[in-house]
């Protein structure tokens, strides 16, 4: 969870007031090494998911630490070769797109990851002879959350492993060359023999040499990030030794040595934010105390939407005596919670929380339903608190400034 200490939190509260989103650019840059560190494999490259959180300041900082880009969308890529990933880094994986979106794509010069048999015959006829990545569905249910598996038989996602002959057919119709095949499990998946299921089942189209000029094997994301406060991050050590081991096989059986793709979103950023918030008001009501605080599910949606647990604390009172409430946002749907029956030391009016593992899937996910905006984000980075090391990456609107903003969108 963040390093960033409670009076370090506090402060920046106080200097740019809640709701804050912060984030701690070390555990960015650990995770990603360890991750890297932890599978052998000599031609591994990481694919950060920026789905996960695409503020520019994380952007650049994987970039830095050499990081590739899983892009989902055409402001996805855009974004990503604006903070300086060059568009051999970028895979765009294209999910439900039309036909402006390829063409738009395609004059970014990015490859494609194409899941579809429609899509893969449209691409084909429009850009024939071109290198293309195939997705298929591994037809494995995992990750933390139903919403969140990706790979099921009556998934939306991937060709399915027995309709490959037909994207073969197609691939040839157009002489295109398949020289990666991918596949995603789905997110947070809480056992590594889990992901290793999936990505066995897209290692049997390697072992069938169905592509022959195959130059990767892209196993998607999953890599899971504890949220419980006495959750252990999984060690990765035997997956990625397993992994090395499994790639050496097949290369080898392939009679090339292939490149080995993931693209972790979670597992890099997750517990590297936080999003502070301000206590607004307490109320006791049908047994329960209940603390209204000055954000809602538009800013955080995990809780709400996946049933999440994020740890919150007190910053204000943190040794205070331990009480049970209810922590709800403030948002006209009685379902805009952030945790029931929690305990948190003494809650008064005026107190900050900070409601943590907030750097994946949170502002990213983020609306400004009953028109509040989003909040700013600031990234601190090393230990010199004052000594310039907080970037302020994004400023939140005013709620006057998001209203103009609409104003300036209007057609007239
Ligand atoms: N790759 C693909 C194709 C995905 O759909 C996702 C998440 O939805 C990811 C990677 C990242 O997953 P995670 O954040 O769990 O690592």
């Amino acid at each position: 969870m963040i390093n960033i200490q409670q009076n370090r939190l506090l402060e920046l509260s106080n200097r740019f007031e809640t709701p804050l989103y912060v984030y701690d650019a070390d555990i960015i840059r650990n995770r990603y090494r360890e991750l890297i560190g932890k599978i052998p494999y000599t031609r591994l490259k990481l694919f950060y998911a920026m789905k996960a959180n695409f503020n520019p300041a994380i952007l650049r900082l994987l970039e830095k630490e050499g990081a590739n880009i899983d892009a989902v969308s055409p402001g996805d890529v855009h974004l990503a070769l604006r903070c300086g990933f060059s568009k051999e880094r970028i895979l765009f994986t294209a999910n439900k797109i039309t036909d402006e979106e390829m063409h738009e794509v395609h004059s970014l010069g990015v490859l494609f990851n194409i899941g579809s048999l429609l899509r893969l015959e449209k691409y084909g006829a429009t850009y024939p002879g071109s290198n293309i990545c195939l997705r298929f569905n591994p037809g494995i249910e995992a990750g933390e959350n139903v919403k969140v598996q990706t790979g099921g038989e009556a998934s939306k996602f991937g060709i399915s492993m027995r309709k490959v002959e037909e994207a073969k057919r197609i691939v040839e119709k157009h002489n295109l060359k398949v020289i990666g095949l991918h596949e995603h499990t789905g997110s947070g998946i809480p056992e590594a023999v889990q992901m290793m299921l999936g990505m066995k089942k897209l290692i049997t189209l390697v072992d069938r040499k169905i592509f022959p000029d195959l130059e990767f094997v892209d196993f998607g994301g999953g890599f899971k990030a504890p949220y419980l406060p006495d959750e252990q991050r999984i060690d990765y050590s035997e997956f990625g030794n397993e992994t090395t081991k499994l790639m050496e096989e097949v290369s080898q059986n392939y009679g090339k040595e292939l490149n080995l793709y993931f693209e972790p979103g979670k597992f890099l950023v997750a517990e590297s934010g936080v999003l502070l918030v301000k206590v607004t008001t307490l109320k006791n009501a049908g047994g329960k105390k209940i603390v209204g605080v000055n954000s809602g599910f538009p800013q955080l949606i995990r809780p709400m939407f996946y049933g999440a647990y994020h740890h919150i604390l007190n910053l204000s009172n943190i040794d205070g005596e331990k009480q049970v409430y209810d922590v709800v946002g403030n948002i006209c749907e009685s379902g805009d919670c952030f945790a029931v029956d929690r305990e948190l030391s003494e809650v008064r009016e005026g107190d900050i929380l900070a409601i943590l593992n907030a750097g994946a899937y949170c502002y990213s996910m983020g609306s400004v339903y009953n028109l509040r905006p989003m909040p700013a984000e600031v990234m601190v980075d090393g230990d010199d608190f004052n000594g310039g090391n907080i970037k302020i990456v994004s400023k939140g609107l005013s709620s006057k400034e998001l209203v103009d903003s609409i104003f300036r969108s209007e057609i007239n």
